[in-house]
């Protein structure tokens, strides 16, 4: 259903503890055409139970004709409890994602739960952890 493109990566440090943080990121169409932006965020060598995953997306409308206003930010956590790992919704008003240019605004987790949204965007995250191959071949987050 969904076609995850990987673009490019970076790299920087935790702000607790000092170890690397990798960030890659990419686009992720339907049906053809570009539906998303992603970003997911994971501190190397630390589990998702201390160091939760960010996954930010930047959603909506693409290419030639559309403005800022044609897409929002949507930011996911993917962490871990007790062993089981999980993955919930969080206000992007707080994430860096939120004052991108690319986007006309930041939804929170009430915007989203119980929305047809919230199955599409946890959709888009089981596509882009099972498709873009950089984050289970160094270390998938946890
Ligand atoms: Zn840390």
């Amino acid at each position: 259903m969904f076609e995850v493109e990987p673009v490019e990566e970076s790299s920087g440090f935790c702000d607790c503890c000092g170890n690397r943080t990798r960030t890659v990121w990419g686009y992720v169409h339907k049906e053809g055409a570009a539906l998303a932006s992603y970003f997911l965020q994971w501190t190397v060598g630390r589990s998702i139970e201390t160091h939760p995953a960010n996954f930010d997306l930047i959603y909506g409308s693409w290419g030639e004709g559309t403005t800022k206003g044609d897409r929002c930010a949507i930011s996911l956590i993917h962490f871990e409890n007790a062993g089981v790992p999980g993955v919930s919704v969080i206000d992007a008003t707080n994430r860096p994602v939120a004052l991108s240019e690319l986007v006309g605004s930041a939804l929170t987790r009430e915007d989203i739960l119980g929305t047809p949204l919230a199955q599409e965007v946890f959709a888009i995250f089981d596509a882009v952890i099972v498709q873009d191959h950089r984050i289970n071949s160094s270390g998938r987050p946890g």
